[in-house]
């Protein structure tokens, strides 16, 4: 099945209570939005939150290279990415080629709590 989906939500492992505690603040916001994530990432803002996600395979193990051909194909648009500046991930080159793909698709990509709250107040305005 083809996935389209308004807004992609990825947290590295150190960033994931980040992202699930912003996710829970704006709950309302994201609720009416189709949400896509990476395996891990859903599972535990479907836990914490009740939000109805699709999940991917989690991030190392293919999830980012989802996302990235969501992207390239046109059915992801919108993209926050708590990325963890403190920690070196094994799966670092998809991270860079998510974030690669994202730029060259002239995606909305938000890496933290601030640029999120852009991405979403973006999403409200125009509607995708
Ligand atoms: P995860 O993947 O949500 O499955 O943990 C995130 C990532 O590390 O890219």
């Amino acid at each position: 099945m083809e996935i389209h989906a308004d807004l992609a939500l990825v947290g590295h492992d150190g960033k994931k209570d980040e992202l699930i505690a912003w996710v829970g603040e704006r709950i309302e916001l994201l609720r009416p939005l189709s949400l896509v994530a990476t395996g891990t990432t859903g599972a535990r803002i479907h836990a914490a939150t009740g939000l109805k996600v699709t999940r991917l395979l989690s991030g190392p193990l293919g999830g980012d290279a989802q996302l990235g051909a969501m992207i390239s194909e046109g059915r992801l648009r919108n993209l926050i990415f708590f990325i963890d500046p403190l920690s070196a991930l094994p799966h670092d080159v998809d991270v860079k080629s998510l974030l690669r793909l994202a730029i060259l698709y002239d995606v909305r990509l938000a890496v933290n709590r601030r640029s999120a709250d852009a991405v979403l107040a973006a999403i409200a305005a125009d509607g995708c």
